[in-house]
């Protein structure tokens, strides 16, 4: 059986997923900050919960001590993730801003893959999905006509920029591991206050295939439900 942990999925796409990956036999953990919402979650999906917040390195490493102890891991969705500011003009933007959402959507990633990399290496099939954005691509955010250039968001925008690299650089370092960006998708969640126009079961479509690949899957790729991404 896959075992697979999701950071973020106490609710939206980290739920979403956990909730197709159990319905296809996964062996799920919901990781969540917050252990009664992620508790609930858990146990409304048929799951296990740990917790994990992902600017905590303490419960990171608690997190993995859990996991090591119970199943082993063999796919690992660095979903977590924080928008910043809502509709913040750039003028006003610090590096405090910076700093904050980084610390979750560049950082925790990166965070969480050190502290797993062990368990996945473990695997006979390891597979890492990290959450990422076309708002993160330069290709699409200065595409005329494509909704992610008519958003100037300098916080999140850049971080899952980040995001994207560390992909690619983790996938070219462990040739072993299958790690890949996915981009969701402009979906209807907590996180853009329902203003998406996908549902979550369509914003989880690449996450989920990504979650599925096997060993002769891609690698260092960035993707979303219609297929490849520019960078
Ligand atoms: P959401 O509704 O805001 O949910 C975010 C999840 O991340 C929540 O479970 C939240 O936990 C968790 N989280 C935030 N900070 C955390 C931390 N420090 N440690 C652990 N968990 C933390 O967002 P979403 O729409 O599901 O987005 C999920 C991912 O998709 C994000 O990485 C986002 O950037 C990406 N994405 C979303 C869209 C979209 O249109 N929705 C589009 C492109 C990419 P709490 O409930 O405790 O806050």
């Amino acid at each position: 059986m896959t075992t697979t942990l999701i950071t973020g999925a106490n609710k939206s796409l980290g739920f979403e997923t956990a909730r197709r990956l159990v319905a296809d036999g996964h062996d799920v953990w919901v990781a969540a900050r917050d252990e009664g919402r992620g508790r609930a979650a858990a146990e409304k999906l048929g799951a296990r919960f740990v917790r994990l917040d992902v600017t905590d390195e303490a419960s990171i490493a608690a997190a993995a001590q859990a996991v090591a102890a119970e199943t082993g891991l063999d796919v690992l969705i660095n979903n977590a993730g924080i928008v910043g500011q809502l509709g913040q003009e750039i003028q006003d933007v610090t590096a405090q801003d910076l700093q904050h959402v980084y610390d979750t959507n560049v950082l925790g990633p990166v965070r969480v893959i050190q502290a797993f990399i062990p368990l996945l290496r473990r695997s006979v099939a390891p597979v890492i999905v990290n959450v990422s954005s076309g708002m993160g691509s330069f290709a699409r955010t200065t595409e005329p006509g494509r909704s992610e250039s008519r958003i100037i968001s300098l916080p999140y925008c850049s971080s899952k920029t980040a995001l994207n690299m560390i992909t690619s650089q983790y996938a070219r370092a462990y040739p072993d591991i299958r790690i890949n960006a996915v981009d969701p998708g402009y979906t209807a969640t907590d996180f853009n206050r329902h203003s998406g126009t996908q549902t979550v079961q369509e914003g989880t479509d690449a996450i989920v295939a990504m979650a599925k690949i096997g060993p002769d899957g891609p690698t260092g790729s960035f993707t979303d439900r219609h297929g490849t991404v520019p960078w």
